[in-house]
């Protein structure tokens, strides 16, 4: 496995690390690590920022609501995601929360949500979003922040994907057939494209539209309806071990 310290609290910085750097923390930052994970002046933190690879820092503390991170030494250099994009209607909240958290964890590059017919939430909200995955990725260890990408309606958000990214799509109604040789068939792809539909489903014209793109895979989840945010598990699983990362 990963020869990385699963112990040490990490966070993301959106700032420049290098040797001898020190970063100010704001004001949620030194909470977090001060007051809920009670660390002390002289813990050792990973930082990362997405750019520069994670690296080991310092706390100095200023009090209870202000400290400074000394940044030391780098323990892992920067990785680059893959082209793994997920596509999905936006859900509700919690379930929201859920599923963002999910998808960055089994991996994702980037995030997409997209609003079909039959989509319920009426809004998404995109900083909501990058938190849950700012959190996600602290936590799992990944180096880069999955992007989250502005919601767009699906039919446009369909039509600008390249004609060499391959799609593997949930379709509930897709008859059940084993989803590890669906992938299989469908071989080798440096872009990928996951698409996941709203607790209502697609229709028909949404359908049609998927299957109309030049490398799609249809992927049947098995013979029970699956809530969405447990389909995005379930599929996110498949295609790493099948064409990604896992192997
Ligand atoms: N209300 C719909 C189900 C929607 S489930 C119905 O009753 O038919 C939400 C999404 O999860 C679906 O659009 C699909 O993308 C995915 N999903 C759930 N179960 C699935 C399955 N068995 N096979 C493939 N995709 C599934």
């Amino acid at each position: 496995m990963a020869s990385y310290d699963f112990r040490a609290p990490r966070l993301f910085l959106d700032a420049p690390l290098e040797t001898g750097g020190r970063v100010a923390l704001d004001r949620a930052q030194a909470n977090y690590l001060l007051n809920v994970l009670r660390l002390k002046g002289g813990d050792d933190v990973l930082v990362f920022n997405g750019r520069d690879g994670e690296w080991r820092a310092r706390l100095a503390e200023a009090g209870r609501k202000a400290a400074d991170l000394a940044v030391a030494e780098r323990t892992r250099p920067q990785t680059v995601s893959p082209d793994l994009l997920y596509c999905f209607a936006p859900l509700k909240a919690a379930r929201l929360d859920y599923m963002v958290q999910k998808a960055v964890e089994m991996g994702v590059g980037r995030l997409k949500p997209v609003f079909t017919r039959r989509t319920q939430a009426a809004r998404v909200n995109l900083e909501r979003m990058r938190a849950n995955a700012i959190e996600a990725a602290e936590q799992c260890g990944v180096l880069s922040i999955p992007a989250v990408e502005p919601d767009e309606d699906f039919a446009t958000a369909l039509g600008r994907l390249e004609p060499e990214r391959l799609i593997v799509f949930c379709d509930e109604d897709a008859p059940v057939a084993n989803p590890v040789a669906a992938l299989e068939q469908a071989g080798a792809a440096e872009k990928l494209a996951v698409i996941v539909g709203p607790e209502g489903g697609f229709d028909e014209a949404e359908r049609a539209l998927v299957l109309g793109h030049p490398r799609v895979v249809r992927l049947s989840l098995g013979p029970r309806i699956l809530r969405a945010d447990t389909a995005a598990v379930a599929v996110l699983a498949l295609v790493q071990a099948v064409l990604g990362d896992w192997r």
